[in-house]
């Protein structure tokens, strides 16, 4: 299975991508969740990404594309992988087309279909691990201990970029350069739009029926 996730910030890829990651046994493999270790590390990409990520805006093409390239070579996602985050520009699906080829497994493309409004609210009640990038939300999911990971123990905190202004500018480069990449995959005829709308569990079904 070669999975890529599509969907606005905020529009539950991330938790829905790590449990089809684990209900096919593939790794989940979250751009956004890259340059946050980066950052964590401290490392020269980190250096880079932190000012544009905080900002909203998207990070350059040649590094983000740098970065799949280098991931899709690993041994464990030769068989398979669920991309999420990526590809998020026209420059970046098209490069992946030439990293993917015309294997035997086809590129499968979901997207997660959630309004704006929705958008908005869910962000401002997701919390994220700062460790080890589980996600919850204060209604719907909150952590068993307030402010505490149930997995790892670390402090669960808003992400830098869920405030209301970055939010905005993350929803504008969706509209603008991620929404054409859903575009270009009807195109081919391989995108499969999915409801986001409702409880985590329902979406799920939804995702796996589209999948069938
Ligand atoms: P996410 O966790 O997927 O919401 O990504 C958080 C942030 O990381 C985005 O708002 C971008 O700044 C950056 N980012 C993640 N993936 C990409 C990508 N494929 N291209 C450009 N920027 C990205």
């Amino acid at each position: 299975m070669k999975i890529i996730f599509i969907g606005p910030p905020g529009s539950g890829k991330g938790t829905q991508a790590k449990r089809l990651a684990s209900r096919f046994a593939i790794p989940h493999i979250s751009t956004g969740d890259m340059l946050r270790e980066a950052i964590a590390e401290g490392t020269e990409l980190g250096r880079q990404a932190a000012p544009i990520m905080a900002s909203g805006a998207l990070v350059s093409d040649d590094l983000m594309i740098g970065i799949i390239n280098d991931r899709l070579a690993k041994a464990d996602a030769q068989g398979g992988f669920i991309l999420d985050g990526f590809p998020r520009t026209l420059v970046q699906a098209e490069k992946l087309d030439g990293i993917v080829g015309n294997g035997s497994d086809p590129l499968r493309v979901l997207q997660l279909l959630v309004p704006d409004d929705a958008i908005v609210r869910r962000i401002s009640l997701r919390r994220t691990c700062a460790q080890c990038g589980a996600i919850y939300h204060l209604e719907n999911d909150p952590p068993k201990t307030d402010s505490v990971c149930d997995r790892c123990g670390a402090a669960v905190i808003a992400r830098p970029d869920d405030n209301e202004e970055a939010v905005r500018k993350r929803l504008e480069a969706f509209h603008r350069q991620t929404l054409p990449v859903a575009t270009y995959y009807k195109t081919k005829r391989i995108l499969r739009e999915v409801d986001g709308i409702g409880p985590v569990d329902e979406v799920f079904e939804r995702i796996e029926q589209s999948l069938a």
